[in-house]
């Protein structure tokens, strides 16, 4: 039975709950330990699938095909564990089962009440995988005091006090803000959402005291005193220049070590954390930098495209450079000349994105890309749009497009280049899809193989020619149109194994030209970054020297 770690915060809400918590996971792993970290998350839609990138930021998708929250990207970066479906559930998703429960009878003509029929759907979803490691770690989304995340702090009492004493800890993150007129710390805050998170029957056994300046000693032995905590599990997290810090500066404040005295492991095994070492060598030590430019549509909100900055950041570890990246709104491209916006970067990268306000700037940037031979990477609708410019501006179809925009717009105006994917093959199934679908969970989701071309730029990066990422997508990039683009110079150098689906096109006369209609940043890794990103700042290095 794995032992698990509730991690709960107050105060305010952006902490950090979820980067600490995987810089613990991450600590975990290197004192020998397996983990797996899962996010319950108190809102009531079903997934963040249907939610705006503005409202929730990324939605990450995970090899088994679920849309999940953010937070499951930090989780994975940072220990290298493939999230599964099951590791991020929002009371959506828990009502939802009770609702189907009572539906069908099971509750034998029960009266169905949050305790204990949502308290006890909550802990079996938490005990899930319950043999297969030694830690779990519970991330409650939310503060304490939340009205809708008081079923799952009631739950993850019900659950520890139903478990082996030492087998359930609780760590709460808290701020202690600095008032500059009094010039002094302030522990007043921490106490009280200490004392929220007690009279809802839950004492916890590791604070982590978030703050922007230097906590001393004496603040310490007084927030544990108040909050009844020992004090050397009142840990300090402070502001760093790189989240990969993380992980080696929670171990030098003794968070690790913390945790493991509260479950009573003794004598805790010793850390190895080299590959944490090299990383932070790594990000330290970087020898120049490139400029990318992200030519994006919710560029307001960086944690939109969370996955995409961070594996960059890994492009650049990998090459021991530092990559800036900035975002473009795509919009401006429909108005001016994209020429003196992008002029000033060694690389363009289009992401994902749905809908069609934007994709004709976007379009504009991979013609500017193609022409001026800049590196450019096309991720999903990337991709999409560098073939519409690649079937507009060289087979001469000149109102190719999208049958999403079509939809979107209600009537038909482009010639669909790239078309709305209503069946396709999924193992030994195949998937159906109507127009008419719910828009939730209905898309080519989760993890699917595509075959390289022998020979192909992508397969030499990849160094292999059978890879698998991970897919959010409802519209194709029409296969029939490959021989007319791969005459003009475009190949289709990956595809579905039944050669259906294009799933990656590169230009041949271009010193790095790649759309692919997966998305390879959210498999990206500090200590293994993902292989195009990594020669997609490889090839913006080129151009530097070039300049
Ligand atoms: N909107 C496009 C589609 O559904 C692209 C999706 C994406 O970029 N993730 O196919």
């Amino acid at each position: 039975m794995a032992r698990y770690i509730f991690i709960t915060g107050g105060v305010v809400s952006s902490l950090g709950k979820g980067l600490t918590s995987a810089a613990l996971g991450a600590l975990l792993q290197a004192r020998g330990f397996t983990v797996r970290l899962r996010k319950l998350d108190p809102y009531l839609n079903v997934d963040p699938g249907t939610m705006s990138p503005f409202e929730h930021g990324e939605v990450f998708v995970t090899d088994d095909g679920a849309e999940t929250d953010l937070d499951l990207g930090h989780y994975e970066r940072f220990t290298g564990v493939a999230a599964r479906a099951t590791d991020s559930v929002s009371s959506g998703r828990i009502y939802t089962n009770v609702l189907e429960k009572e539906r069908r009878g099971d509750y034998l003509g029960k009266t169905i009440q949050v305790i204990p029929h949502v308290t006890n759907e909550i802990k079996d979803w938490i005990a899930i995988g319950d043999d297969e490691v030694d830690f779990m770690l519970c991330e409650i989304g939310g503060t304490v005091g939340d009205i809708e995340a008081l079923p799952f702090f009631e739950a993850i009492r019900q659950f520890a006090q139903e478990r082996e004493r030492d087998q359930c800890i609780f760590m709460h993150l808290t701020l202690v803000p600095y008032v500059t007129a009094a010039g002094e710390l302030k522990t007043k805050p921490t106490q009280h959402s200490v004392k929220e998170l007690r009279s809802i029957g839950i004492a916890p056994d590791v604070l982590v005291t978030r703050a922007e300046h230097p906590i001393p000693d004496k603040e310490r032995e007084k927030i544990a005193l108040f909050c009844n905590v020992r004090k050397e599990a009142v840990i300090p997290g402070y502001d760093l220049k790189s989240i990969y810090e993380a992980p080696m500066a929670y171990h030098g404040v003794g968070l690790d070590q913390a945790v493991l005295d509260a479950f009573r492991i003794s004598p805790a095994p010793k850390p190895e954390l080299s590959r944490w070492q090299d990383v932070e060598d790594r990000i330290n030590h970087a020898e120049g930098e490139v400029r990318v430019a992200i030519v994006g549509k919710y560029v307001q909100l960086e944690d939109a495209y969370k996955s995409i900055k961070e594996a960059l950041t890994h492009g650049g570890m990998a090459n021991r450079t530092k990559v800036i990246s900035e975002w473009i709104d795509a919009e401006i491209f429909e108005k001016e000349d994209p020429a003196p916006y992008l002029e000033g970067y060694h690389a363009i990268l289009v992401p994902g994105g749905f809908g069609e306000r934007g994709t004709e700037g976007k379009i504009r940037a991979a013609q500017f890309a193609r022409e001026r031979k800049i590196p450019y990477l096309g991720i999903c609708l990337g991709m999409q749009m560098a073939v519409i410019e690649a079937a507009r501006n060289t087979l001469g179809i000149t109102n190719a497009g999208s049958e999403e925009f079509d939809h979107e717009a209600g009537e038909k105006r482009f010639t669909p280049v790239v078309y709305h994917l209503k069946e396709w093959v999924q193992g030994n199934y195949k998937v159906k899809r109507k127009v008419s679908d719910d828009k939730g969970g209905t898309m080519r989701l989760g993890a699917y193989t595509a075959t390289l071309k022998p020979g192909s730029k992508v397969a030499g990066i990849y160094g292999k020619t059978e890879i698998e990422e991970r897919h959010r997508h409802r519209y194709e990039v029409d296969i029939k149109y490959r021989d007319e683009l791969e005459a003009k110079g475009l190949t289709f150098s990956g595809l579905s194994p039944d050669g259906r689906l294009p799933e990656i096109v590169e230009w041949t006369d271009h010193p790095w030209f790649i759309g692919v209609q997966f998305h390879p940043e959210l498999k990206s890794k500090p200590f293994a970054p993902a292989p195009l990103f990594a020669d997609f700042v490889r090839a913006a290095m080129e151009v530097e020297r070039l300049v």
